[in-house]
């Protein structure tokens, strides 16, 4: 468990929540009465408070802005009919936000800071966890380069924050995706892995192109040949072959490590099916698929849990899936909503009650 924590609360006078409807927000645009900080100087973890949610205020030479050095993390918590809230796997979050810290030269940051904080906030701001169907809480830690410095070199000083978001259904419609071949998200011995903000700004580009051109998001393929598949947009990719699911494997560090990801191999299996964590290249899916034995494609992340994919499109060759049969998919979210609600039993313990 995570040590007692010494934090200074400062609490709002009024609430905003009396002027807020938590039904159908859209994502990441409304945040809670509080939020959490905590400072990383000269070494040590201080300045530890819960305040009112508001503006920082920092000089132009603030390091992260200018090098990158910010990393973040996605979590949600969920309102259970019973009324008590809990956060998913938010333990898989803190040692993910570790990992990407020591990627990108960041001190790591205490358990107790980051576990104790999240259920404090949480805790302060509980009214603000929607109650109402596939509706949560979105939980936004996130850490950056302090120092007001525009040397390069890793930053002295940091600051950790948690934000909370009450956010509604994610209606995700089908999405049509086109398969990168000019851009690369990700290479051996780069960032991939790491949940750094440079990740999200590189990948732009070819999202904003793959949208011009009538698609959703782009399918990242491996930096030399463009041929290994790595993650659909910013979000795990699985693919129904057969009687098999088959998921790109971890191992170059090309790949983020979803916590949706290990849920989805998890319950897959519990199903009763077989998941090969695997290589997969373009031409051996499209060989699948012209076999007939490419059933369904959906990527999985915390913001929207599964999303099915109705059109791949590489080169010229586009193949089309028929979601509405994508039986898979959709028992695997109901699963894993009803694991997040409380209404199936948590046997995984992947539920932190707050
Ligand atoms: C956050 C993220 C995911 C999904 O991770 P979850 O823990 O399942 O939310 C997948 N790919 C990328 C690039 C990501 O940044």
């Amino acid at each position: 468990m995570a040590a007692a924590l010494d934090v200074k609360i400062e609490k709002v006078q009024h609430s905003r929540l009396a002027n807020t409807t938590l039904e159908n927000i859209p994502f990441g645009r409304v945040f809670t009465d509080h939020m959490f900080e905590a400072d990383y100087i000269d070494g040590v973890w201080t300045n530890v408070v819960i305040r009112p949610y508001q503006a920082l205020q920092f000089d132009p030479s603030l390091a992260a802005l200018h090098y990158g050095q910010s990393i973040f993390e996605g979590v949600k918590a969920y309102k259970s009919n019973a009324g008590e809230v809990h956060i998913f796997r938010p333990q898989d979050n803190f040692r993910r936000f570790n990992i990407s810290a020591a990627r990108m030269c960041m001190p790591e940051v205490p358990e107790a800071i980051f576990m104790e904080g999240m259920r404090l906030l949480i805790d302060m701001d509980r009214d603000w966890v929607p109650a109402m169907a596939d509706h949560s809480l979105y939980i936004r830690p996130f850490m950056f380069a302090t120092d007001p410095v525009i040397g390069v070199k890793p930053s002295d000083n940091y600051k950790f924050m948690i934000l909370l978001s009450p956010t509604g259904p994610y209606y995700s419609t089908p999405m049509k995706i086109y398969v990168e071949e000019t851009y690369t998200r990700a290479a051996p011995g780069g960032v991939g892995f790491a949940k750094n903000a440079g990740n999200y700004a590189a990948s732009m580009l070819a999202t904003q192109k793959a949208k011009e051109a009538g698609y959703d998001q782009v399918l990242w393929t491996d930096a030399f040949e463009h041929k290994y598949l790595q993650e659909v947009g910013t979000m795990n990719v699985f693919f129904v072959v057969g009687n098999k699911i088959v998921t790109p494997e971890l191992t170059e560090g090309t790949i983020l490590e979803g916590v949706t990801r290990d849920s989805a191999i998890t319950v897959l299996k519990e199903m009763g099916m077989e998941v090969q964590e695997t290589k997969i290249t373009i031409d051996e899916l499209i060989a699948s698929q012209k076999q007939g034995l490419l059933h369904e494609v959906f990527g999985t992340g915390t913001a929207a849990t599964i999303s099915k994919i109705k059109e791949l499109r590489y080169k010229d060759y586009s193949m089309h899936f028929d979601t509405d049969k994508a039986g898979v998919a959709k028992e695997l979210k109901d699963r894993l909503t009803a694991i997040r609600y409380a209404t199936a039993p948590d046997t995984h313990h992947w539920l932190f009650k707050v």
